[in-house]
């Protein structure tokens, strides 16, 4: 009988293993990871949970017995020694397990910044839920907090320890937050929000070296010659793809693991999906993304190709983060965007900016706006944006309201609608 291994037990992998029963699979199912818990969510740790009081079993994805409900085996505290390919077989510091189909889901690992004190004691990253709860127990005593990088971990911890009243400084080296997934005016915004909320920011700024006082971190040193206090440094500077050891067992790996547009790699018994595959993406560009949305996307192309059911088209890419009060969800490719386009009111802190190239929408951030973010996705989906010039004249009715004017506009008698006047 047919079995698949998963390597890799978070979001993608888990999904994979339960995709396959929900689709019919029997067929022995084991997901391995080198972790020690139970499969758990990692959006919770840089947000409600680093400042709550939850165990880790508040992120449990998935529990014992879901698994063995299932009948899926979990193989937890075990590593991958090798595979061999043309035996079909994974070597683990558990055994020998054998494959059919081989799932690899292995995540990524924050990019390690290399400068003298990064080891001093009150240095974090925050990835694992070990790596969080450390953190955690460490903020309690915290009097001043540094965070290196103003992407969205750095953003969301430095919300959450301004939230706890704790001084925090982000030292980021480009000149606005969240510098390469949002438009100007969305960084712009959530900026202000964040300083309302108390957190500092020193921009066009890098560190030159962390500086420590009786073995714990007291200063980021910056180039400039100034300093950021800090008894607590966290570090947020993006993270790498795992699994650069596939390239001994002859499979590529180049930014991820090499896979094509079903997500296999060259040998075709062999997938991998979510943070650690490179992809190729609807324009044929090789892509990787880290969101749980493209975990899920991936899990469930991969489950119903491996079921041998109807495989969906792939999902537009979506993230959401929550920092200082605001809900941020994006759809979409902000890498595609040549214009962009404000849409709702500022005022309101309820609106959307939407970005187009050759005045096709493809990309859309939605600021505390759920039911703009879900329109995006569907007009992204089905490709039935209206183009720039149409929307342009009515953006300040917001996204939702534009859209439904535009629709009975267009289905109208020309003589009974009349398009609105906007001051802009
Ligand atoms: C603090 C934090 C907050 C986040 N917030 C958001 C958010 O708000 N929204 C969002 O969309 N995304 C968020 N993300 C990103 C999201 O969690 C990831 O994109 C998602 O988990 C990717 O799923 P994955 O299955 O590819 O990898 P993971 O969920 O990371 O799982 C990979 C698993 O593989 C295991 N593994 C790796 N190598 C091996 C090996 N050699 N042998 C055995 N096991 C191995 C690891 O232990 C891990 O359990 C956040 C990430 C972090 C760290």
């Amino acid at each position: 009988m047919s079995s698949v291994l998963i390597v890799g037990g978070g979001h993608g992998g888990v999904d994979v293993a339960f995709g396959l029963r929900e689709r019919g699979y029997t067929g022995p199912i084991t997901v391995l990871d080198k972790s020690g818990f139970v499969p758990y969510e990692r959006p919770p740790m840089s947000k409600s949970w680093i400042n709550g009081a939850g165990g880790p079993a508040e992120l449990m994805l998935r529990g014992h017995d879901a698994f063995s409900g299932a009948n899926i085996e979990l193989m937890l505290n075990c590593e991958v020694l090798g595979i061999d390919r043309d035996k079909k077989v994974l070597e683990t510091s558990h055994g020998s397990v054998e494959y059919s189909t081989l799932v690899l889901a292995l995540g990524s690992s924050p990019r390690q910044l290399r400068f003298s004190g990064a080891s001093l004691a009150g240095m974090h990253h925050l990835h694992t839920l070990e790596q969080a709860t450390v953190l955690r127990n460490d903020l309690t005593s915290a009097t001043s907090v540094g965070v290196i990088g103003a992407g969205f971990i750095g953003l969301e911890i430095a919300s959450s320890v301004a939230k706890r009243g704790i001084p925090v400084t982000v030292v980021e080296t480009a000149r606005r937050p969240m510098p390469r997934t949002a438009s100007e005016f969305t960084s712009a915004y959530m900026r202000a929000r964040h300083e309302d909320a108390g957190t500092n920011f020193r921009f066009n700024a890098s560190v030159q070296e962390i500086v420590g006082q009786s073995g714990r971190v007291s200063r980021v040193m910056l180039s400039d010659g100034t300093h950021v206090k800090a008894d607590l440094v966290v570090m947020g500077v993006g993270a790498l793809a795992n699994g650069g050891w596939v390239t001994d067992f002859g499979l590529d790996f180049d930014n991820g693991i090499v896979v094509d547009s079903t997500l296999r790699t060259k040998d075709p018994d062999i997938f991998a999906i979510g943070d650690c595959a490179r992809f190729l993406d609807d324009e044929g560009g090789a892509t990787r993304l880290e969101s749980i949305g493209n975990a899920a996307d991936h899990a469930r192309r991969v489950a119903a190709t491996i079921a041998g059911s109807p495989v969906p088209v792939p999902d537009v890419p979506w993230f959401w983060t929550l920092q200082a009060g605001v809900r941020l969800q994006m759809a979409g490719r902000v890498d595609r965007v040549e214009e962009w386009l404000l849409t709702g009111s500022v005022e309101s802190n309820s609106f959307s900016v939407l970005g187009w190239r050759n005045s096709k929408l493809v990309y859309g951030e939605s600021i505390n706006s759920p039911s703009d973010h879900v329109t995006i996705r569907k007009l992204l989906a089905e490709n039935t944006a209206p183009t720039l010039s149409e929307l342009r004249p009515i953006a300040e009715m917001g996204l939702k309201a534009a859209i439904k004017f535009l629709v009975s506009f267009r289905s109208a008698p020309k003589d009974e609608v009349s398009r609105p006047q906007m001051a802009r």
